[in-house]
């Protein structure tokens, strides 16, 4: 069989033409462009990295960015101030807290001094319950990417017995509510699940989110299942990444799959760019 390749980058460069538009039309009426901020602790290579794609993505469809960047050793109490006054300024739309954080500092507490209409990671609390019973909210990027490939690609998913391997907050639990609110039957798995395998095999749509590589092969899935992979791993002793799902063996057997890299990875930032623009006209009025 052979796979319908769901391809995020060209996903991704439609969808941030739409952005550019639609940002640019909202600009027009309101007298300012979408803005974010993103608040970081310095210290992580890895987060320096994802800011710059970050600003990248937003400079390049007209959006605001700006950058505080805080010192490693900063106290607990001074950054939520800084996210709190973030938060505060109508000027910024969207404010972004970069994870991780060092260890001595508590991701929860800086969660909780974000303000949930500029939460633009969905990551707050208020957010998470609101996916939770099918109100308006900011979902967390990387779930919401999936979906927009499912729908890009026209991929049913009501009635379907979707998979999700992996449930954390960031991306395993919010898809899960988002494929439960399209009416799909949802198994959640993850690390003290004992087979696997089993309920991986019932799965028309499989979503990965792990980070092992290759944890999902051919041999679990059912011939022409949906498989989304979100693992990013990168391979030890070069700079090769790939996913939780073995590309060889699972491809021959799936029905669509996203290639790593290429596939979800790619989609994220611009679903950052939806909520942007999603928090910018909540800040003129009540959220929808
Ligand atoms: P995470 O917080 O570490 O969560 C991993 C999840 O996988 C946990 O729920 C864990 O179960 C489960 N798990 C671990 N080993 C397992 C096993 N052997 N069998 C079944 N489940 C297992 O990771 P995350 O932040 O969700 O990220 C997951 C992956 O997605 C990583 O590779 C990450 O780099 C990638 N990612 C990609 C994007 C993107 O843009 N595509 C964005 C974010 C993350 P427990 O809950 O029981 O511990």
């Amino acid at each position: 069989m052979t796979p319908t390749i769901l391809d995020g980058r060209a996903y991704a460069k439609s969808a941030r033409t739409r952005m550019q538009a639609d940002g640019a039309a909202w600009a027009a009426q309101s007298g300012m462009p979408p803005s974010l901020t993103v608040i970081q602790v310095a210290g992580d290579a890895a987060s320096d990295w994802y800011v710059r794609s970050i600003k990248r993505a937003c400079e390049g469809v007209g959006f605001g960015f700006t950058h505080q960047q805080l010192a490693a050793d900063i106290a607990q109490a001074q950054l939520d101030s800084a996210i709190r006054s973030a938060c505060a300024d109508p000027a910024v739309h969207g404010v972004l807290v970069q994870m991780p954080l060092p260890k001595h500092l508590s991701a929860e507490s800086a969660i909780l001094a974000l303000d949930p209409l500029k939460d633009v990671d969905g990551l707050h609390p208020t957010n998470a319950g609101r996916l939770a019973q099918g109100l308006s909210a900011h979902v967390p990027n990387t779930p919401a990417g999936g979906m927009a490939l499912l729908d890009h690609y026209a991929i049913e998913v009501a009635g379907k017995h979707a998979v999700v391997v992996g449930r954390s907050n960031v991306v395993g639990k919010p898809l899960a509510q988002l494929l439960l609110a399209r009416n799909a039957t949802v198994t959640i798995c993850h690390s003290r699940t004992t087979n696997l395998a089993e309920i991986v095999k019932q799965g028309d749509i499989v979503a990965a989110a792990v980070g092992r590589a290759g944890l999902i092969t051919g041999a679990m899935l059912k011939p022409g299942a949906v498989v989304l992979d979100f693992g990013i791993n990168v391979v030890a002793g070069s700079e090769q990444v790939v996913g939780d799902v073995d590309w060889e063996s699972a491809s021959a057997v799936a029905g669509a799959i996203t290639p790593v890299p290429g596939g979800t990875g790619p989609v994220t930032n611009v679903m950052l760019l939806g909520n942007i623009l999603q928090a910018a006209r909540w800040s003129q009025g009540q959220q929808e």
